[in-house]
């Protein structure tokens, strides 16, 4: 076997292979309109390793040609309330730290913009959002737009945006999906700061130890090809001179963030809070558990197979995607549940089942029920209380 390449985070060698799972759908949440579209669709290979220099688990397999992030690409975090009240606490904390009040703000990969346009008009900030697929809510065909004092620009930061002022720069879910973490962070700094040499910085990324401890092999896809732990984002932003001031697990330790400022990586030598040891010994556990979750429902699948059960899964997201990806069920699943009206009549990526509503199962009837998020386990079986159906329920 050849050995996997170096850690993008601490550059070691000593590295390994953690667990593989062949061809998944290069993005595991877009809804195709046909089941063939949707079989066919780009996919990739995870190579989960692990760095025990540094606690950073990565993807060397990751193929960054698959990822053409366009405006379908729809992360809808925001519409929950509870990560609303998340971000605006986090502004409220972030502004009362760093004194963001009239300040300039960057915020790098911003999405729609939500948590730029909070920030900026809480603390009367001028602010500048970066993303490709950025999507003015009006077309506007040059590619800048001016709203309330933020400016968005589709594009990637770079160089060329070197005269855009920064005192504080932002980039949440976004240091996950670059495969050269360490080249991104320093193309950042070098081009923030010729305009300004004392810049904070703050990224949030998912959490990987919340993962590992959660045991959610199903929480493994392409998409991401860094994991980070709290030792691993530590190490990245020190090895590149910044003096880092603040790492923490957040929203419900799924999340975990970093502050830093850029300063010569010295005069402050942060202590996270987890050790790399920790994080091996998870890892290691994970890998087992991996293996074993994947024999059990290899098994069970076969034996639905067997007796002819009509099966269908409940809950669409990207839980789901992973549940029916790494594992082969044509043939056993054809049909997944979702409350989602938009969802009707499209087809999973990859595996290609077709996305019903709850109404739909009087007519399709099923004998099993498998179900991705045992949080909606009271909701959805009184659904089918409702729906006079009584199915078998399984927790994936
Ligand atoms: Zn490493």
């Amino acid at each position: 076997m050849i050995s996997p390449p170096s850690c993008p985070v601490c550059q070691s060698q000593s590295v390994r292979q953690v667990i593989t799972i062949p061809s998944v759908p290069a993005h595991c949440c877009i809804l195709w309109n046909t089941q063939q579209e949707a079989v066919n669709c780009p996919k990739g290979d995870i190579h989960l390793t692990f760095c025990g220099e540094c606690g950073h688990l990565y993807n060397p397999a990751f193929d960054e040609r698959l990822m053409e992030y366009s405006p379908n690409y729809e992360n809808s975090l925001h519409f929950s309330p509870r990560f609303q009240e998340y971000s605006k606490g986090l502004i409220r904390r972030l502004t009362e730290s760093y004194q963001l009040y009239g300040k300039d703000i960057i915020d790098i990969g911003c999405g729609k913009g939500d948590f730029l346009k909070m920030i900026c008009s809480y603390g009367h900030n001028r602010g500048y959002g970066f993303d490709k697929s950025y999507q003015p809510e009006l077309e506007d065909p040059t590619h800048k737009v001016q709203q309330n004092g933020v400016e968005f620009i589709r594009d990637y930061y770079s160089e060329k945006y070197a005269h855009y002022p920064a005192d504080f720069i932002v980039s949440r879910y976004v240091f996950e999906h670059i495969p050269q973490p360490r080249n991104f962070l320093q193309d950042i700094k070098n081009t923030a700061r010729r305009r300004n040499p004392n810049i904070t910085f703050y990224f949030e990324v998912p959490n990987i130890l919340y993962t590992l401890r959660d045991m959610g092999i199903w929480d493994l896809i392409y998409e991401h090809c860094s994991y980070f732990s709290a030792p691993s984002l530590t190490r990245i932003f020190e090895s590149m001179d910044f003096d880092v001031l603040h790492v923490e697990e957040k929203y419900m330790g799924q999340f975990l963030s970093i502050e830093a400022q850029t300063g010569n990586g010295s005069s402050l030598s942060f202590e996270p809070y987890v050790e790399v040891e920790e994080v091996r010994h998870r890892v290691d556990r994970f890998a087992l558990e991996f293996q074993q979750k994947m024999e059990h429902w290899k098994n069970r699948l076969t034996e639905l197979q067997k007796l002819g059960q009509q099966t269908v899964v409940w809950g669409g997201g990207a839980k789901c995607a992973s549940f029916l990806n790494f594992l082969d069920t044509s043939g056993v699943i054809e049909h997944i549940v979702d409350i989602n009206p938009r969802k009707k009549g499209k087809y999973m990526a990859g595996s290609g089942q077709e996305y019903v509503m709850p109404e739909d199962l009087k007519r399709l009837r099923p004998d099993t029920v498998i179900l991705m998020n045992p949080i909606y386990e009271d909701e959805i079986r009184s659904t089918l209380r409702e729906l006079e159906l009584n199915p078998d329920i399984l927790i994936a």
